[in-house]
């Protein structure tokens, strides 16, 4: 059953602001970051209020109660994703999460000339530039998947992409620019066949679809808290338990060791081998509340709600002469992030004037220049819907778009 969007959005104090042309906010711009219900806050504060403490040390029963939260919330996100406590580690965000398999990769596996590691042309700078930067430190060679004029991956060279000398496959579920799903399953079971580990970018799926990590086939997945209600400053990287048992530290230091010497050391097991140092734990908490505040709306219910409010966007701005949708135009295998163009209008304009309309959308290259190059255009504007985005509200994106071509006289 659907939930209700207008009690929902009373948890969301922020979106009842206005902007300074005193017009309502009406926040496009979730794919970037989300805000925050009072139930994350309150979460985040109570810990500071009443449990703060350094986890995993001390003597003392607030340390065992910080220690006590902080575990409890992987235990949250480890049953939102159909994981096992242990192969959860908490990362800073996505970003640190795809390097540190990168590093750590570099460090164990052996990689070198005549490896290839393959990437799309659809990925976000945090899963490239960690790839590129490891065929370059390894001398493997960094291949890619295309993408259709659809904005979908063309797979067209699958045979040659993954074969015996394919060491990594990096891709990202669901696209932040094109609102693409990618076929996960299918490419992990073809890497598989050969050995290749396939690290997925969650950070667009995680938060928006229900995602269990048995049934996604990959290897490693990692999201950012703040894509997903969560607070900033915490992210996850899940690995398979026997995946991550043979992983070396990325950094290291404190709460990650076993026995220090002088001239050596021993570490933990995951996940703590991976999570050096004292944890963002009141961020883990606030997250945890975040999972549970999704949960009991359902993440299927909440892939409905979007489906409804991007099928509504497809249409609106479909029927807008000038506006060309820069994604699938469709429904099938797609997500809420809907990015478009409008002839003759730079999307920093398109931008601008839906802002001043109260409307919060990006502009720009949406941190994967490959894409806005593969389609020869210089930016897009992106409207990204969320749990609290309401049909008004895409009727306000479509109206604001409408309002720019009259100013600029498209
Ligand atoms: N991957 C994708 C698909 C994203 O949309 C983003 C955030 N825009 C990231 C990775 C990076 O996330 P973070 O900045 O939280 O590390």
């Amino acid at each position: 059953m659907a939930f209700d969007v207008d009690a929902l959005r009373k948890d969301f104090p922020i979106l009842e602001r206005t902007v300074e042309s005193g017009a309502r906010l009406v926040y496009l711009d979730s794919g970037a970051t989300t805000q925050k219900p009072l139930q994350v806050l309150d979460a985040e504060r109570d810990f500071y209020l009443t449990h703060n403490a350094a986890v995993h040390r001390g003597a003392h029963q607030l340390a065992g109660e910080a220690t006590e939260a902080y575990e409890g919330a992987r235990h949250t996100v480890a049953g939102f994703i159909g994981a096992e406590d242990d192969e959860i580690v908490f990362t800073k965000n996505t970003t640190e999460g795809i390097n540190l398999v990168a590093y750590a990769l570099e460090n164990s596996r052996g990689i070198g000339p005549g490896d290839r590691i393959v990437v799309t042309e659809m990925e976000h700078h945090a899963n490239l530039v960690p790839w590129q930067q490891l065929a370059e430190r390894t001398g493997a060679t960094l291949d890619w998947f295309g993408l259709t004029d659809e904005g979908r991956l063309d797979l067209t060279r699958i045979d040659q992409l993954l074969d015996e000398r394919t060491k990594v496959l990096a891709v990202t579920h669901q696209s932040n620019v094109l609102g693409t799903l990618n076929p996960v399953r299918q490419l992990a079971d073809r890497a598989h066949a050969f050995g290749t580990l396939v690290v997925v970018d969650g950070a667009q799926s995680v938060p928006h679809r229900p995602v269990d990590v048995r049934e996604l086939g990959a290897d490693f997945l990692a999201f950012s808290g703040h894509k997903m209600l969560g607070p900033s400053g915490v992210g996850v990287l899940w690995g398979r338990r026997r995946l991550l048992a043979d992983l070396p530290p990325f950094l290291t230091g404190g709460s990650m060791i076993e026995v220090v010497e002088m001239d050596r050391t021993t570490f933990l097991s995951p996940p703590q081998r991976f999570e050096a140092g004292v944890p963002m734990t009141a961020q883990a908490v606030g997250l945890a509340a975040a999972v549970d505040y999704l949960q009991r709306l359902g993440m299927a219910e909440v892939a409905a709600h979007e489906e409804q409010l991007t099928a509504q966007a497809l249409e609106l701005l479909g029927e807008i002469p000038g506006v060309r949708i820069v994604g699938p135009g469709g429904l099938t295998a797609r997500g809420s992030a809907v990015s478009f163009t409008v002839d003759g209008i730079h999307p920093h304009d398109v931008g601008q004037i839906l802002d001043e309309r109260g409307v919060a959308v990006r502009v720009g290259h949406h941190c994967a220049r490959p894409i806005v190059r593969r389609y020869g255009i210089p930016a897009t504007t992106r409207a990204s819907f969320y749990v609290y985005n309401t049909p008004a509200e895409v009727d306000a994106l479509a109206e604001g778009v409408r309002a720019a071509q009259r100013y600029f006289g498209g």
